[in-house]
């Protein structure tokens, strides 16, 4: 039996600037510690999350959204991400933009419903029989390569796995020695290798899922019963949307989990709502068994006032389902024109109807010291040496333009530091790369002041 690998499809590029955000940093009566679990001042949108979560986590939000209000840059995404992050390690955080419904291949709707199953999670647990144990050896056995080309490929893979009954050695499939090095198991590590699959785990430390491994092939000796080999409980944290892409592929794909696969029919190719409807049906019923558990996670809608009428009325009646993720809109717009209308004016582009069910919460601009504290922190989650006066005129230059336009200014400065022989980024190489880029409030004052030159 093949295994494939299951890819989580968050869109992790786009929380990567945000990976400093633990939490919302507050203490036990709710209040904001300044600077805490990565986040820095907005404490009243902090405190008001707080409450947000504890909304959540007593189940009385349903059918209620969040709208965080603020100029762009002062931690609308950080403080969505930190809310995801205090309700549960594994919750799902799905980040989109209102703009990302306008394509012309997938409908509006389609795109909202997939984002929806991005943000919805669940946790299945497993029985599996599993080999565990403490790696006492890890050793590659190489021969010729069978080909007739140059070097050596592995044939197989020795290890040692200790457990507190003894020390057993076990002969793998050089499958399970790339699974090792992806998962960079090293002697002294506690593992376990799922028997059917193949996938190695090392314990508490990593997230990835199965990768092949064919017991079935004559040439490699099955894994032997004894000391390490025992039924372990296992758990995987998947999303709706993993679901959906892993049952939808041509070939081979059905069976990435192994209980989820042999209840889908084969020789799916695309997500439809039909497919979805039948991993519904399994969903329930494995909630049902009590061998699955959803996890509502967060849909976070920036720049809500891009979504046009259609998709406030489809995401209206979506909040209503029984398995819904906690929406969070964002929105840097005050009174516009809701799209799609002819001209309904309404306070951030959103339908009354809607709006009456958000929770509004305002973020507020930062002070220089505020900015300084949050480049100091980038600075050091990207290992970037920056000494305290680079840091205030960074802080001077968030003032004047974005954070998120200070911030940006890191990366190039530190290699244009890099290329001066430096280990630190100086005044220097901040002025020289501030030069050369415009932040987009005076990017746009220059348009303004110099119209007639551009093209119309
Ligand atoms: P918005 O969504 O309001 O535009 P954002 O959260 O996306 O804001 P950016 O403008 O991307 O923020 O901010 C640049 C950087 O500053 C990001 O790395 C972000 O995580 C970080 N940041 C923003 N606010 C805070 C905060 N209060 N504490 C710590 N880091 C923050």
């Amino acid at each position: 039996m093949k295994i494939e690998e299951v890819k989580s499809t968050t869109k992790t590029q786009r929380i990567a600037s945000h990976s400093h955000v633990k939490g919302l940093g507050l203490d036990e009566n709710g209040y904001a510690i300044q600077t805490s679990a990565g986040l820095v001042g907005q404490e009243l949108a902090r405190e008001a999350a707080g409450v947000v979560v504890e909304l959540i986590k007593s189940k009385k939000m349903a059918g209620r959204a969040v709208l965080l209000a603020g100029p762009p840059g002062t931690g609308k995404t950080a403080i969505a991400l930190a809310i995801a992050q205090e309700l549960g390690s594994k919750v799902p955080f799905c980040p989109m933009v209102g703009s990302e419904v306008y394509s012309s291949e997938i409908k509006k709707t389609e795109v909202l419903m997939e984002n929806f199953r991005r943000a919805i999670g669940l946790r299945i647990k497993e029985t599996k029989e599993v080999y565990e144990g403490e790696v006492t050896e890890l050793t590659p056995v190489e021969t010729e390569n069978p080909m007739g080309g140059y070097g050596k490929t592995v044939s197989h893979v020795v290890i040692g796995l200790k457990t507190a009954k003894g020390t057993k050695q076990l002969k793998l499939d050089p499958s399970i020695y790339e699974s090792l090095q992806k998962e960079k198991v090293e002697v002294g590590d506690v593992i376990y290798i799922e028997a059917n699959s193949g996938a190695v785990k090392r314990q508490g430390r990593s997230d990835s899922y199965a990768t092949e491994f064919d017991l079935e092939a004559e040439e490699y000796v099955p894994l032997p019963k004894g000391d390490v080999h025992k039924k372990k409980e296992v758990i995987q944290d998947v999303t709706l949307h993993d679901l959906d892409v892993a049952n939808a592929r041509p070939q081979g794909g059905q069976d990435i989990m192994s209980m989820m696969g042999q209840l889908m029919k084969p020789k799916k190719t695309e997500i439809t709502d039909k497919l979805r409807k039948e991993i519904n049906k399994v969903v329930n019923k494995y909630i049902d068994q009590g061998i699955a558990e959803l996890v509502p996670g967060v849909l976070f809608v920036d720049e809500v006032h891009m979504l046009d009428i259609e998709c406030f009325t489809y995401l209206h009646r979506a909040l209503e389902s029984t398995i819904a993720p906690i929406v969070i809109f964002a929105t840097n717009r005050g009174k516009c024109t809701i799209r799609g209308t002819e001209d309904i004016v309404a306070p951030h582009g959103m339908p009354l109807d809607l709006l009456d069910r958000v929770m509004i919460i305002r973020t507020l601009p930062y002070s220089k010291e505020e900015m300084i504290q949050i480049l100091k922190i980038r600075a050091q989650t990207e290992g970037i040496q920056v000494d305290e006066d680079s840091l205030s005129q960074l802080g001077e230059i968030g003032v004047k333009t974005t954070l998120r336009y200070s911030v940006q200014l890191l990366t190039p400065s530190n290699l244009l530091s890099r290329i001066n022989g430096k280990d630190a980024i100086s005044a220097d190489e901040i002025e020289e790369i501030n030069k050369l880029f415009y932040d987009a409030k005076s990017s746009a004052k220059i348009l303004a002041e110099q119209e007639d030159k551009y093209m119309k």
